[in-house]
C-alpha cells in the first residue's frame, strides 16, 4: 500500500537508533509505589491496608467507573504504605498503594467474566496510549457506533522512541491475538496496521505471512505520527469528532475506525492481568537508548541503574518524551500505565530561552495537526480566561507540543494549555 501521511505536524530529524534495540525486562525493585489513578478514568479506590500481604495479580485498586480499570499488585510482598498525597508526573494528586516486594512476580492470567468488558475490567487493561482510555470504555464506544474498521498503530507516540516497534517485531502472535479478540466481539471487517514506512523491513517474510488479510500501512514519518484522529482520517479518509475534556474520560461522537495501539493489543492476546508494560528510555546524546519491560511501580531512578546509566544531577528526567513529556524533578517517580517512556535531557541540551510577546506570525497555526489555533488558547489561559480558551477548543487539543517547538517568540504554548485543562479539571472537581 502506498504511504501515507496528514496535514501539519513537523517533520523531526530521524535518529530512532534504537529500533534494533530488543525488549529486555528489568526486575522490579524492593519497593513499589502503584498511584491509585493511571488513565482518563476516575481514581480507584484502595482494597489494602497497611501491613496487608499481597499477591502478585491481585487487585489492589478498584475503579468506580462501570468500564473503568482496576489497579493489581505487580508483585508479591507487604503493604507498606498506603498514602492519599501521592503527586504523579502530571501535577495530581492521588492515593498509592506502596508495596515491598517480598517473593515472585509471578504473572496472573485474567479470569474469564460474565461478558469481555468485565473481563477487560477486572484485568485493568487501558488503551497504552498517550491519552490512556480504560480499554472496556473505550470497546464500548465502539460497540455502540457499530465500528467496522480496527486500526492498530504501531507508530511510538514519541520522536525517538521505539517500544511500539519493538513489540510489533517481538510479540506478533499476542497482537494477533488480541486483533482477533477484538475483531470477534465488535464484528470488525477490515484491519489495518499502521507502521512507519522506514521500519516495515523489521518484519521478516514469516511475520507477513501471518498478518494474512491484515492491511500493513505505511506512514511517512512525520510527529505527531501516533494520535489516533490523524490515523483515522489518514487511513480512512473519515472525521472523527473527539473532545477530551480536561483529561477527564474521552467523549466522542461519529466514531468510524477504533484505534488501538500494538502494545495494548499484545496485552489483550497475552490474557494476563495487567501489571507491567514497555518502555523505551533514552538520552538527548543518544549515549543511551533501550526497550524495557517494567513492572508498574518501579521506580525511574531503578530502571536507569539497570541501564548503569549515572544521571548528572543538572540534566532533567522528562516523563513521557521530549516533545510532549513533564520534566521532573525527583528520580523515584514509579512507572504507571500512562507513561510512554523516559526522556533524559541531558545539561548540554538545555536551552533556556525568556518568553517574548506573540508577534502572530501564524506558525503554531500551520502545524498544529489539530487544526486549532494555539496562540488565542494558551493566550486566554495566560489571562486565566477559560470560558474563552473552551470556545477556542482548549479540550480538542492533544499535546503534540507542535506549535511549542515552532515558536519564534519561544512561549511555552503546551505547558499554557496543559495549565489550562488542569486548572479547568480542579474547578470540575469541586462542582
Ligand atoms: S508561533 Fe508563537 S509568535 Fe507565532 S503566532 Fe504562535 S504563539 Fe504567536
Ligand atoms: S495546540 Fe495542541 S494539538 Fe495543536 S500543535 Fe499545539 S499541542 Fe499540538
Amino acid at each position: 500500500m502506498k504511504a501515507v501521511s496528514f496535514k501539519g505536524g513537523l517533520k523531526l530529524p530521524v535518529l530512532q537508533t534504537g529500533v534494533d534495540r530488543s525488549i529486555i525486562s528489568v526486575p522490579p525493585g524492593r519497593e513499589l509505589i502503584v498511584p491509585m489513578k493511571q488513565d482518563l478514568g476516575p481514581e480507584c479506590k484502595p482494597l489494602v491496608k497497611k501491613k496487608q500481604m499481597v499477591q502478585a495479580g491481585e487487585m489492589i485498586g478498584e475503579s468506580p467507573l462501570e468500564h473503568g480499570a482496576c489497579i493489581h499488585a505487580p508483585v508479591s510482598g507487604k503493604v507498606t504504605d498506603v498514602t492519599r498525597s501521592f503527586v504523579h508526573f502530571s501535577g495530581k494528586r492521588m492515593p498509592a498503594v506502596v508495596i515491598a516486594k517480598d517473593g515472585p512476580t509471578n504473572k496472573s492470567r485474567r479470569q474469564d467474566k460474565d461478558s469481555f468488558l468485565d473481563s477487560l475490567f477486572f484485568g485493568g487493561l487501558v488503551d497504552f496510549d498517550k491519552d490512556t482510555v480504560p480499554l472496556a470504555v473505550k470497546l464500548d464506544e465502539a460497540k455502540l457506533n457499530h465500528v467496522d474498521s480496527l486500526i492498530v498503530n504501531a507508530m511510538d507516540v514519541e520522536p525517538f522512541f521505539s517500544s511500539r516497534i519493538r513489540v510489533m517485531a517481538e510479540k506478533i502472535h499476542d497482537v494477533l491475538a488480541g486483533i482477533k479478540t477484538i475483531q470477534e466481539y465488535l464484528n470488525i471487517k477490515q484491519v489495518y496496521i499502521v507502521i512507519d514506512q522506514q521500519y516495515t523491513g523489521l518484519l521478516s517474510d514469516h511475520q507477513t505471512r501471518l498478518l494474512h488479510d491484515i492491511t500493513l500501512v505505511p506512514l511517512k514519518y512525520k510527529y505527531p505520527q501516533a494520535i489516533d484522529y490523524l490515523l483515522v482520517k489518514a487511513i480512512l479518509d473519515k472525521e472523527v469528532l473527539c473532545t477530551i475534556p480536561c483529561r477527564d474520560i474521552m467523549h466522542s461522537q461519529d466514531i468510524d475506525g477504533l484505534v488501538l495501539s500494538v502494545d495494548t493489543l499484545a496485552a489483550v492476546g497475552s490474557k494476563l492481568v495487567s501489571t507491567e508494560r514497555v518502555i523505551t528510555v533514552r538520552d538527548s546524546a543518544g549515549k543511551i537508548h533501550e526497550n524495557f519491560q517494567v513492572e508498574i511501580g518501579t521506580r525511574f531512578s531503578e530502571i536507569l541503574d539497570a541501564c548503569s546509566y549515572e544521571l548528572d544531577p543538572e540534566s532533567r528526567i522528562v516523563a513521557g518524551g521530549p516533545m510532549s513529556g513533564q520534566i521532573l524533578a525527583d528520580p523515584s517517580m514509579p512507572v504507571t500505565k500512562d507513561l510512554q517512556g523516559i526522556f533524559i535531557l541531558d545539561k548540554e541540551h538545555i536551552v533556556k530561552k525568556d518568553p517574548k510577546t506573540c508577534i502572530k506570525c501564524g506558525l503554531c497555526v500551520d502545524v498544529c495537526p489539530a487544526r486549532l489555533i494555539p496562540f488565542m488558547i494558551s493566550g486566554s489561559v495566560e489571562k486565566a480566561n477559560y470560558d474563552q480558551a473552551q470556545k477556542y477548543q482548549l479540550s480538542s487539543c492533544f499535546e503534540c507540543g507542535c506549535c511549542s517547538y515552532v515558536c519564534p517568540s519561544h512561549i511555552p504554548i503546551l505547558h499554557w494549555i496543559q495549565f489550562g485543562k488542569f486548572e479547568i479539571f480542579k474547578q470540575r472537581s469541586r462542582l
